[in-house]
């Protein structure tokens, strides 16, 4: 045998030349991090980028020499880690996010080390990943053997489901003609859906006028008649309904549409039962709040979240499907390569790949895993339904100071609220809340976000939050009157 050449005898590794180096630096990563989430409290919920930071951070060329480990772990204490949006704050209430949990943290800092490859290989983290879809698909009340898969979010989670929906009720193999098989397949949800059900229509290539956005009632759940009615015409018109889509916990209020209604009205027409419950199905996991969810069970396909409401760091979906089977038929496909030989590391066959489009997968399931089991579902259950009364009394307290005003009922974890002042018009107040929102943030006094109710704008105070406690939503409460009468004033004075 000829000897190699000498570039195939060189030994350049990315390991660390000094392991027990490395295990100091480590080491402070860990004890920075931890500090640094003991302190939250104490910190504005959001520190607005300063400008050399931003320059910095965005100027920088590829970096194609060395710096050093110490070196660029020093500046990520310095420029990356204080600026985020605030969502690890006890005092940030917008849009709906989670917090992320210090155990949490750590779970994917194993996951990572692991770097298991979670296509679905005979090995322990295939295993811990269906356990957690087993227990998920228990907890949401469907049955054993449900299919289902993690994945990075809600949008994904629901597309997936949609996936599936759409190649159980084409009528036609969608997977060989697309789209362009027989009629357009319609879907029905409420006009309040989330935007992600537009973005995974026009990805699924039915396109967003195959969304039909149906009516709400004064409590923001969708008006089941009109769906029914809907349906009906676009049956007759020659369109294809295939899938009714419900929602637990809208984004702007928090409604939840009348599941068992829709779970009757799909069946009826024979349509799959879709359910986007993001956060809202989370309320199932308290007794308390299980009712408002009722018929959630009776999903198709169900995606829910466990980076909001189940507090874990991002990112971390899960889609659930009742029938297994219609999941493997949406995606299944099996290349020679990756043939199951029935012993060996591919033994099983590549579970995960075959129930979606990704091949590469992270292990996201370990995080999940060690959460619930290291501190019970039932806490995190209580958590949820802890954030359901904070919403509620944090909404009966804003409504007794003069100048706010409730803009929708309290039906989960937002309020949803305003600023109105004698004499304006809605324009002003439109123009008032906003500048309301900014200077809330700005201030770091708390991270609300803004929305539109019935054509209004208001401020939304959404509690996913595992750190809030009353103290916190009452400095918050506190806070708003001063900021809103210096604008009103403001306001006053330049007309
Ligand atoms: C957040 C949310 C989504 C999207 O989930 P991501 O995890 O952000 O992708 C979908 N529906 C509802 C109701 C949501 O609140």
């Amino acid at each position: 045998m000829p000897n190699p050449p000498a570039s195939a005898q060189t030994d350049a590794t990315l390991d660390p030349a000094d392991w027990d180096a490395f295990r100091a630096l480590s080491h402070r990563m860990v004890d920075d991090s931890i500090d640094f989430l003991r302190a939250l409290r104490d910190r504005p919920a959001w520190v607005p980028l300063p400008g050399e930071v931003r320059a910095a951070l965005s100027e920088e060329g590829v970096p194609h020499a060395a710096q050093g480990e110490a070196a660029v772990y020093d500046e990520f204490l310095a420029r990356v880690l204080p600026y985020t949006n605030g969502s690890r704050s006890p005092r940030f209430f917008g849009w709906v996010q989670g917090n992320g949990t210090p155990y949490g943290m750590m779970a994917d800092m194993l996951a990572s080390g692991m770097n298991a490859h979670m296509a679905g290989f005979n090995d322990a983290p295939r295993l811990v990943e269906e356990r957690v879809i087993a227990w998920l698909a228990e907890l949401m009340g469907l049955p054993a053997g449900s299919g289902g898969l993690l994945m990075s979010g809600g949008t994904m989670a629901n597309y997936l489901g949609l996936a599936v929906a759409r190649h159980a009720r084409a009528g036609y193999d969608v997977r060989l003609d697309g789209t362009s098989g027989g009629p357009r397949l319609m879907l029905y949800a409420s006009a309040e859906v989330h935007s992600w059900a537009q973005k995974c229509l026009e990805l699924l290539g039915m396109g967003s006028a195959s969304l039909r956005k149906v009516p709400v009632d004064d409590a923001f759940r969708v008006n089941v008649d009109a769906m029914r009615a809907l349906i009906h015409a676009d049956r007759a018109a020659g369109l294809r309904p295939i899938c009714v889509i419900g929602t637990a916990g809208t984004v702007n209020s928090g409604a939840t549409d009348d599941l068992e209604a829709l779970a009757d009205l799909a069946a009826a027409e024979q349509l799959w039962f879709h359910v986007d419950g993001a956060f809202g199905a989370l309320a199932r996991l308290s007794p308390a709040l299980a009712p408002l969810a009722r018929g959630i069970e009776r999903a198709d396909s169900l995606a829910l979240d466990l980076h909001k409401w189940g507090f874990l760091p991002f990112e971390i979906a899960c889609v659930l499907v009742r029938d297994a089977e219609a999941q493997r038929a949406a995606f299944s496909l099996t290349p020679s390569y990756l043939r199951d030989e029935g012993r060996g590391v591919i033994a099983g066959g590549l579970t995960f790949a075959e129930r979606g489009p990704e091949l590469t997968r992270g292990f996201k399931a370990l995080k999940v895993w060690m959460s619930f089991k290291a501190h019970g579902v039932d806490a995190i259950g209580a958590i949820v339904e802890q954030n359901v009364m904070q919403a509620r009394a944090f909404a009966e307290r804003i409504a007794q100071v003069p100048g706010i005003e409730l803009c929708a009922p309290v039906a989960l974890n937002i309020a949803v609220w305003r600023w109105v002042a004698d004499g304006f018009t809605e324009e002003q107040h439109d123009a008032l809340n906003r500048e309301l929102l900014l200077r809330i943030q700005e201030s770091g006094l708390a991270v609300p976000s803004g929305s539109q109710v019935r054509g209004r704008y208001v401020i939304r105070t959404c509690i996913t939050n595992h750190r809030t406690r009353w103290a916190d939503l009452e400095r918050f409460a506190d806070g708003i009157a001063p900021l809103a009468h210096a604008i009103e004033q403001e306001m006053r004075a330049a007309r």
